[in-house]
């Protein structure tokens, strides 16, 4: 049974979660949503990524995105700390509905979930877009690099074969985005 299937009791399990905003000082939404992340229920932030601007996905008359990622230890399952990101998106103040890859105030999804493999309608685990996206990539090699996404690879060799094109670092404040 995998680790997302059981009820998850004291178990810790590490998780990782994708960040991305291009609203309102995007880099400033970022910032709230590791301090929320951090506050969660039963979860703790071990880690989090650089911040880096990125062109958006689809639409392109939009302002750039800001992505990272974020490392947690865990004992919510997948589907409960899918849960909680959803409820967290509510509060950081994003509005429902979203235009499919429109402009956003601020995005978690959930990347990876110990062993967890979910593909269900509503929750996909580990995330589709995890193996081919730069933006979701380049952060999570920041913070883990040797992580084993499953039946494609590590994440180290999944952003060296997709590339940087379109992705910088940000440097400076987060006050500056
Ligand atoms: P988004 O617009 O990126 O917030 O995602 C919209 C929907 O994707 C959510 O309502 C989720 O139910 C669904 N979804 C499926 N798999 C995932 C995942 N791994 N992380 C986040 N959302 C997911």
């Amino acid at each position: 049974m995998s680790a997302g299937a059981s009820t998850a009791g004291s178990l810790w399990f590490p998780a990782y979660v994708a960040l991305g905003s291009n609203l309102d000082r995007p880099a400033i939404q970022l910032e709230r949503a590791f301090a929320a992340l951090d506050s969660l229920p039963q979860c703790r932030l071990l880690a989090r990524s650089r911040l880096y601007k990125t062109q958006p996905l689809g639409p392109q008359d939009q302002p750039e995105f800001i992505n990272a990622a974020a490392g947690l230890l865990t004992t919510l399952t997948a589907r409960e700390l899918l849960v909680e990101l959803k409820r967290l998106e509510g509060e950081l103040g994003r509005a429902q509905p979203v235009v499919r890859w429109g402009p956003r105030l601020i995005d978690l999804d959930l990347l990876m979930h110990a062993d967890t493999q979910i593909s269900e309608s509503d929750l996909t685990v580990p995330h589709p877009g995890l193996p081919e996206r730069n933006f979701v990539l380049y952060p999570l090699r920041d913070i883990a690099p040797e992580l084993l996404v499953p039946g494609h690879g590590r994440v180290s060799q999944l952003a060296a074969r997709v590339g940087g094109t379109g992705l910088a670092l940000l440097t400076g404040a987060p006050g500056g985005q």
